[in-house]
């Protein structure tokens, strides 16, 4: 039997990072068990995208604390996140006109740094896409992109030094619960006794609520992306973009590349554990049409490469976070295909609801599981159409 642990984490994804991060600094002694290998699920393939646009305030108000951790990363954990400034155009259909705005307006009443700009200053921030089909869009100087497996490492980096254990290869079969509470997992390496245990098993949740007897309903979300070859007339770089005129993002990469992926056609239900290594036959021609509108240039791009990822989703789109089930059992999970940009805070405010009973960083009551059966789903006062479709 291994020793005992304040904390036992299932899943070694951003999200299981963050957490082991936060609880370290506070001199808990916490373990994460991840059955495969670091960020070996939704977060290694995860475009990294990091804005604040939400049209649901308490996301924003994750991201912008969040963001304080990229900008400043090598001092508040230590490492390298690959923060990369682009600045962040959300472009929205003309009959979302009215909730950008107001969006906007929460985004700045919140002190995130965001503005309305029109067609002609899109023109000059990126000169090759086409402003043909909006007048405004919202802009996010400050906003861009970041490596999700360096900043995956590099919050277990810091947690380690820390105190913390990371198991890989590990993979949790069985939580032990007593006395209505929960006492240590069963594992492919055998059990390890804990008071907490936290799910933070990304596609995979469902199965760990299980465990305890708890219907967590998170279902699977898959999701392709490519990275293209700019032709050099393209330039080094442009802005990060969601294009909801088009159901697309895409952002810039190193080495002269874009990247792409759609907000339709994202298959729920699959299997998590399915080809990943391959994009979905016709997915490649889709996101060219969709980018050649955006960015007419890209017509003499090449294909860089195209894969797949699988993150959960719940019936919201929104995360689930909170204690829920037995005594000392907490969901972070769910998070819909959007959680690498949230996580630095998300790991904070969790850390303080284990430790502290509430977290101050950032209110999350909001993501408790019980909004589900209360019928009580996440949507925002100026809500655009559903992420994903
Ligand atoms: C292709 C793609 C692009 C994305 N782009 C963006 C983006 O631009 N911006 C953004 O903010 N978000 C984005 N997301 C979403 C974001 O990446 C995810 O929300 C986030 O990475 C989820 O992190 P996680 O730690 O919850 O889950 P994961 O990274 O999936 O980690 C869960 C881990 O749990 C492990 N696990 C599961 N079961 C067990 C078990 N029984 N025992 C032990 N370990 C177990 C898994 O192996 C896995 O490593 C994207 C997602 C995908 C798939």
């Amino acid at each position: 039997m291994a020793e005992g642990y304040d904390v036992i984490i299932i899943g070694a994804g951003i999200h299981g990072a963050s957490l082991a991060f936060h609880l370290a600094k506070r001199s808990v002694k916490v373990i994460v068990l991840e059955r495969r290998f670091l960020a070996a699920g939704a977060t290694g393939r995860s475009s990294g995208l990091v804005r604040m646009h939400y049209d649901l305030e308490p996301e924003s108000r994750l991201a912008w604390a969040s963001f304080q951790y990229f900008r400043n990363w090598g001092e508040m954990v230590g490492g390298d996140c690959g923060f990369t400034r682009t600045g962040f155009l959300q472009l929205v259909k003309e009959a979302y006109l009215e909730q950008l705005h107001a969006n906007v307006q929460m985004h700045q009443r919140i002190g995130i740094p965001s503005i309305l700009v029109d067609a002609e200053d899109v023109k000059r921030l990126a000169p090759a896409f086409a402003t043909d089909d909006f007048k405004i869009a919202a802009y996010e100087p400050e906003s861009g992109y970041a490596d999700p497996n360096g900043t995956t490492a590099a919050f277990m980096t810091t947690a380690r030094q820390n105190g913390a254990t990371i198991w890989q290869d590990c993979q949790v079969k069985g939580i032990r619960t007593t006395g209505g509470r929960v006492s240590g997992v069963e594992t492919s390496k055998g059990f390890i006794s804990g008071d907490v245990v936290v799910n933070a098993a990304g596609a995979w949740a469902a199965s760990i609520g299980e465990m305890v007897g708890l219907a967590v309903p998170v279902n699977t979300w898959r999701h392709d992306t490519m990275f293209i070859r700019r032709p050099h007339d393209q330039g080094p770089s442009h802005p990060t973009v969601i294009d909801n005129i088009n159901s697309m993002y895409f952002r810039p990469e190193t080495g002269w590349l874009t990247l792409v992926g759609l907000e339709d056609e994202n298959k729920i239900g699959e299997s998590a554990d399915g080809d990943i290594e391959h994009a979905k036959t016709g997915f490649v021609e889709r996101a060219s049409g969709r980018i050649c509108e955006r960015i007419p240039g890209m017509e003499h791009a090449s294909l860089h490469s195209a894969a797949g990822g699988v993150d959960g989703i719940t019936p919201d789109q929104r995360a689930i976070l909170g204690q829920a089930g037995p005594e000392g059992f907490y969901l972070a999970c769910g998070f819909s295909g959007t959680g690498f940009k949230i996580a630095p805070a998300v790991g904070a405010c969790m850390a303080e609801l284990i430790l502290d009973g509430e977290s101050r960083s950032v209110d999350i009551s909001a993501f408790k599981l019980e909004r589900f059966s209360q019928g009580k789903f996440l949507k925002g006062e100026f809500a655009y159409e559903d992420m994903w479709r």
